[in-house]
């Protein structure tokens, strides 16, 4: 096993991240000597704090504002990253930075974990159209006979995603028609981090629909709480933040991390 130099988290900001938690206790389970930091850095200092990371043989994640920024600094990405055109997790081989992106197997594992039907032959409204969204249609696009309708607050948003998916995405004119056509709904929106709103009403869902929010805060999204509420099927980011995560783990080390520590230290 190679161990990398320094573990990191890169965002801006990062202090809010619970990353740190659960993958200290899978290095400490693992007996790996290394601790998984945050770095807050601004954009107008990525280059240069990439510069200094690769210097000392580093690895770690990305988070928002960066991923497409450290996509672009990769001189190797996986097809799975391309497919993206986001980084979320890198390392360094031979002096030169790697990406990958496990936000694509951290969503499908968490959906094939939280939902007892297999995804697929199936309808996912997607919200949103930033990076996130990017991930999910890159999984949907692997589930047999899946399709997606995308529907962003910007409409040209929605229409530059989908036409990078061509075979299986086209695009709704808002939340709602995207929606009420699904048999299964992403919040790939911010909303729900704070606040009561949501990003489509759960009474609009057909009863069946799978609801699905990448987004994760203590005590549940709003959305969540209201899909449940409604009988529906609904699981919040949680599951996937971890999933990426192991990913990631396995990417740097090579062995699969305890994923029943990493569960536990984010729960606690
Ligand atoms: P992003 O690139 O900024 O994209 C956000 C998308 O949401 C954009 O399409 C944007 O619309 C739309 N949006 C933003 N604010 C909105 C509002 N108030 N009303 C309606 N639409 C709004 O962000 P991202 O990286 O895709 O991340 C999206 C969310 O997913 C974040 O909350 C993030 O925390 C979460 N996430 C979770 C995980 C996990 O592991 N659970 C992983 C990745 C991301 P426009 O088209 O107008 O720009």
């Amino acid at each position: 096993m190679t161990i990398p130099g320094r573990l990191v988290l890169l965002g801006h900001p990062v202090s809010h991240s619970l990353s740190p938690r659960f993958q200290n206790a899978a290095l400490r389970r693992a007996g790996i000597n290394l601790a998984y930091e945050t770095i807050d850095v601004a954009p107008d200092a990525l280059q240069e704090t990439l510069q200094m990371l690769v210097a000392m043989r580093s690895a770690g994640n990305v988070t928002i504002p960066h991923k497409r920024a450290v996509f672009a600094a990769c001189a190797t990405r996986t097809p799975v990253a391309e497919r993206v055109g986001a980084v979320n997790t890198f390392w360094t081989d031979r002096g030169r930075l790697c990406g990958d992106n496990t936000d694509v197997g951290g969503f499908d594992a968490a959906v094939r974990a939280a939902f007892d039907r297999p995804p697929q032959g199936i309808t996912v409204a997607v919200l949103g159209a930033g990076g996130a969204a990017a991930a999910v249609l890159a999984a949907v696009e692997r589930w047999p006979g899946a399709r997606a309708v995308v529907a962003s607050r910007t409409r040209a948003n929605a229409e530059n995603l989908a036409q990078a998916f061509p075979r299986i995405a086209t695009v709704a004119d808002d939340y709602a028609s995207a929606a009420a056509r699904a048999g299964m709904v992403v919040n790939a929106t911010p909303i729900g981090l704070s606040g009561d709103e949501v990003p489509i009403d759960p009474a609009i869902l057909r009863a069946g629909t799978l609801v699905f929010d990448l987004v994760y805060r203590r005590g549940m999204t709003p959305w969540i709480l209201r899909a449940r509420a409604r009988g529906l099927a609904a699981t919040d980011g949680m599951a996937m933040l971890v999933e990426q995560g192991a990913l990631s783990f396995t990417r740097w080390f090579g062995v699969e991390p305890d994923r029943e520590a990493m569960y536990a230290a984010v729960r606690g």
